[in-house]
């Protein structure tokens, strides 16, 4: 814990970022108001047996500026539910409603239940199955108008919402799923690590790896069981590895780089080999059970990074990408490894 003095001091930090926040609240409000003009109409399902009621509400839910879709049969609703791409159900089915709450969901829609009296006691019977919004159809006049626009303003903010969520992760330096470096921070450091290496004469060595047949392993033990997979072979390579000094990345969804700096080509084929043994020699355990995992490597070592070369990070990983495909085409489970020639490519 933080003596006074210090809490002090750290309060009057925060207090003073709290206030520049506050200073630019514009900014914010106007990225989202932006957002929100330019999110396509959320979608909505319209499901009613009726055919005239159902023509008549969806002139005025195009109107309200949803995209409707109008459905008769429920059986096909629940279907096109699954698939999540319906922010809003509009229906006067109660069975319906509780198929579709009783169902889980990608992403579980706004419903607003059309009610054939405008009563108390049917609205509560729309709620209790899970409705979130309920309305008798004597009062479809008054009320469906205000009801779309607030169906459509919350589908739109959980839009944006998951764009902002979406776009965050792809900011951060760590991989959310491994908790090994992002691709971003990848492509990011790379580049100086290899500049750092070439300013002072110094030794590295880039490896790559990519589990081999990871479409089967997803396939046997479900995309959680793969996902569980992907966060032990990130750990195990990085346990194998000298901390503070060396790196892994996750660079696609079963790809990793791993970044060696100060060792060249020798030594780094040397930790290629061990990493290769490290996954393949002991069983993965996942949804419990134990499965064997292995994974091809391709490495590319300069013993002294050259200096004034072009884009020389970019050839790097070039050349170890050529080996570990080498590795994948000459029967994975194992290290491919090219020394960089200055010069040649
Ligand atoms: P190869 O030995 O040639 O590399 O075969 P592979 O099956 O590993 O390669 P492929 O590129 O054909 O398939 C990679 C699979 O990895 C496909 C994709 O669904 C899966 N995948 C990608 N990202 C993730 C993830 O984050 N989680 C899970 N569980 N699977 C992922
Ligand atoms: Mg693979
Ligand atoms: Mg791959």
């Amino acid at each position: 814990m933080p003596s006074g003095g210090q809490t002090t001091v750290i309060q009057r930090i925060l207090e003073r970022r709290a206030q520049h926040l506050r200073a630019t609240p514009e900014e914010t409000t106007a990225t989202i108001a932006v957002m929100l003009r330019l999110v396509p109409p959320a979608k909505a399902l319209l499901v009613c047996r009726d055919a005239a009621f159902r023509a008549e509400l969806e002139q005025r839910i195009t109107r309200g500026m949803l995209e409707c879709e109008p459905v008769a049969d429920e059986h096909e609703a629940l279907q096109r539910c699954a698939a999540g791409n319906h922010a809003v159900v509009i229906t006067d089915s109660l069975q319906l409603i509780r198929r579709l709450r009783a169902a889980p969901a990608l992403r579980p829609p706004l419903v607003l239940y059309l009610a054939e009296r405008d009563e108390p006691v049917a609205r509560a019977a729309g709620l209790a199955v899970g409705a979130d919004e309920c309305l008798g159809r004597q009062a479809l006049e008054r009320e469906l108008d205000a009801r779309l626009a607030s169906a459509r303003r919350i589908a739109e903010l959980e839009t944006v919402l998951r764009i902002t969520l979406a776009e965050n992760r792809k900011l951060s330096a760590t991989d959310d799923l491994t908790r090994v470096a992002s691709r971003r921070f990848f492509s990011k450091h790379f580049p100086r690590e290899v500049e750092r290496a070439a300013r002072y004469g110094r030794a590295l060595s880039l490896i790559l790896c990519d589990i081999d047949l990871f479409k089967s392993i997803n396939d046997s033990l479900g995309h959680a069981g793969g996902d569980q997979v992907l966060r032990q072979f990130g750990a195990r390579l990085q346990k194998q590895l000298r901390r503070g000094i060396d790196w892994v990345a996750r660079i696609g969804g079963e790809e990793f780089a791993v970044v060696l700096p100060e060792t060249g080509y020798e030594p780094a084929l040397e930790v290629a080999r061990k990493l290769r043994a490290a996954i393949a020699q002991v069983h993965f355990s996942s949804e419990g059970k134990s499965v064997t995992v292995t994974a091809s490597f391709g490495l590319c070592g300069l013993d002294r990074v050259p200096a004034g070369e072009r884009r020389l990070a970019e050839r790097v990983l070039k050349i170890a990408d050529a080996a570990l495909y080498r590795s994948k085409h000459s029967g994975r489970n194992r290290v491919t490894a090219t020394m960089f020639n200055a010069g040649g490519e």
